[in-house]
C-alpha cells in the first residue's frame, strides 16, 4: 500500500511535497515523491490523504492509561493536594472499572496519533488495554512500599505480575518493565531490589523523580505536606523518614537505581546543575510532561540544560488525570511556548525541534528507535495522517510549523501501527467504541459522588 499526501514528514530527514509511504506487511519498504512512487510500484493501492501530514506515530514517553476515567476530577489543586485526593477517589474503582478506564485511554491515544505509549500502572490495566487496541506499549508494573519489612513481598509480586503481563500481547508490541514510583513512596531497599531484578532480568525501567517542590523539600530536609499527607494516609505509622540532606536525584543515585541501564526519570522539574550532570553522566532519559507539570505547579524542566548536556528528553502526556487530554499536539505547543516565554528565543525552541520530541527522540529516549519514531525503510509501519486542510490551519506554508501552532488531536484522521490501520474516521479496528463510551459515563457516576 501506497499513503500519500501533500507533506511527508519522516523526521529523521527533511520533509518531502507531495510525498508517499510504501508500507509493506508491517513494514515501511519507500519514501518518496508521490508520483514516482506510484510509477514505481503500479501494483500497489494508494491511499491519498491530501491536504495532510504523513508522520512517525507520535511516542507519548510518560503516561497512565488506566487514569483516563479521573479526567477533570482534580483540575484545581497543586501536585501534592491533587495527588492526595486522586489516591482518594482511586479506593473506589473496581478492576474491571480499571480495565475500562484504559480501554478509554487506549481509544484515545489511537485517536490522538499515538502509536507508541511508555505507562507505569500497579494494576496491569493499561497492558491489558493497549494490547487489546493493538498499541505499541512498554509498560512499567509500579512498586511503592515505604516499609522496608515489605519490601520483600512487594518484589515478589511485581516479578509474578511482569511474568504474567507478558502474556497479555504480542512481544513486538508490548514490553514489560518495572517503575519504582517515587522518591515519597518507596524504602531505599526498593531502589535495590529494583536495580537487581531490573539488572539481572534486562528490564526497562521508570520513575517519578524530582517532580514537585514538596517531593524535593521531602528528601532533602524531611518534611513538607506531601511528606506529612501522604504518610498518615497509608501508614498511619511513623515511619521514621529523616533529612537526607541531598536532592531527589543525588538520593536515588546513592540507592543505585541509576545502575539500570536507559532509566526513564519522570518530570525532573526540580534539578540543579549537579542534578543534571548526574542525569547525564548516568545516562538516563527524561520525560519531559510540560502540560501536567505546568497544570499542577510542579514547574519548568530545564529543557535546553538536558538538550546540552545529551540526555535524551521525550515529550510525555502524564495522563488525563493531570493534564486532562492524550493530546501530543498540545503537548508540543505548551512546551515550546512555556520554555520560550521563560527562556526567550533558544534555536533549539522551534517547532521541528518539538515534533522530534513528540517522536523520534522519545523512541531513542525509551531505546526503540530501532523500531519506531521516524519514516525510514525498514522502520515499523506506526504512521499517523494528520489533516491540516481546516481554515484556521492554511496556508500551510512550513508543515512543522502547521503541526504544532495550529493542529490538535481532533485532526488526527489515520492511525497506523505495524501495518495494521487502527483507527480511521471515528472508527477502532479493535475496539467498541460505544461500549467504552457507556462505561465512562458509569465511571463518571462512581467517581463523582
Ligand atoms: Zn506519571
Amino acid at each position: 500500500m501506497i499513503l500519500a499526501a501533500r507533506y511527508v514528514l519522516p523526521v529523521a530527514a527533511p520533509h518531502i511535497v507531495d510525498g508517499g509511504v510504501l508500507v509493506q506487511g508491517d513494514t515501511i519498504v519507500e519514501i518518496g515523491e508521490r508520483e514516482k512512487l506510484i510509477a514505481a510500484h503500479p501494483e500497489e493501492e494508494v491511499r491519498d490523504f491530501g491536504l495532510a501530514c504523513l508522520m512517525p506515530g507520535f511516542v507519548d514517553m510518560h503516561t497512565h492509561l488506566e487514569f483516563s476515567a479521573m479526567r477533570g476530577l482534580v483540575d484545581d489543586l497543586p501536585y501534592s493536594q491533587w495527588k492526595m485526593q486522586l489516591l482518594e477517589k482511586e479506593q473506589r474503582l473496581t478492576a474491571a472499572d480499571w480495565d475500562d478506564a484504559a480501554l478509554l485511554g487506549a481509544a484515545e491515544a489511537l485517536e490522538s496519533g499515538i502509536t507508541t505509549i511508555a505507562d507505569i500502572t500497579d494494576t496491569g490495566a493499561s497492558a491489558r488495554a493497549a494490547a487489546s487496541a493493538g498499541l505499541r506499549a512498554l509498560v512499567y508494573r509500579e512498586v511503592a512500599t515505604m516499609e522496608k519489612a515489605h519490601v520483600g513481598e512487594v518484589m515478589a509480586a511485581a516479578e509474578e505480575d511482569i511474568a504474567e503481563w507478558r502474556e497479555y500481547g504480542d512481544p513486538q508490541r508490548l514490553t514489560i518493565g518495572i517503575a519504582p514510583h517515587s522518591t515519597y513512596s518507596c524504602h531505599p531497599a526498593v531502589y535495590e531490589a529494583v536495580t537487581e531484578v531490573a539488572t539481572r532480568d534486562d528490564l526497562p525501567a521508570s520513575i517519578h523523580l524530582a517532580g514537585s517542590k514538596d517531593e524535593y523539600d521531602f528528601v532533602k530536609y524531611g518534611s513538607s505536606r506531601l511528606a506529612v499527607d501522604y504518610r498518615e494516609t497509608y501508614s498511619g505509622a511513623d515511619l521514621g523518614w529523616l533529612p537526607t540532606g541531598v536532592s531527589p536525584v543525588r538520593y536515588v543515585e546513592q540507592w543505585g537505581l541509576f545502575e539500570i541501564p536507559g532509566l526513564v526519570a519522570v518530570h525532573c522539574t526540580q534539578v540543579d546543575d549537579a542534578d543534571i550532570e548526574t542525569l547525564a553522566a548516568n545516562d538516563v532519559s527524561v520525560a519531559y510532561c510540560p502540560r501536567c507539570n505546568a497544570k499542577l505547579a510542579m514547574g519548568m524542566a530545564p529543557l535546553g540544560k538536558f538538550l546540552e548536556r545529551g540526555i535524551e528528553v521525550g515529550l510525555g502526556t502524564d495522563s488525563p488525570a493531570s493534564n486532562n487530554t492524550l493530546d501530543m499536539f498540545d503537548e508540543m505547543r505548551i512546551g515550546l511556548l512555556i520554555q520560550r516565554a521563560v527562556m526567550g528565543f533558544e534555536p533549539y525552541l522551534i517547532a521541528r525541534q518539538f515534533v522530534k520530541l513528540a517522536t523520534l527522540d522519545a523512541a531513542r529516549a525509551l531505546g526503540v528507535d530501532d523500531k519506531v519514531g521516524s519514516l525510514e525503510p525498514g522502520k515499523q509501519a506506526d504512521i499517523i495522517a494528520v489533516d491540516i486542510s481546516h481554515s484556521h490551519q492554511i496556508p500551510t506554508l512550513y508543515p512543522y510549523s502547521t503541526l504544532v501552532h495550529t493542529a490538535n488531536q481532533e485532526n488526527i484522521v489515520f492511525t497506523m501501527v505495524a501495518g495494521q490501520a487502527l483507527y480511521e474516521k471515528d472508527e477502532w479496528t479493535l475496539l467498541d467504541h460505544d461500549r467504552i463510551r457507556a462505561r465512562a459515563e458509569e465511571l463518571r457516576d462512581t467517581l463523582r459522588s
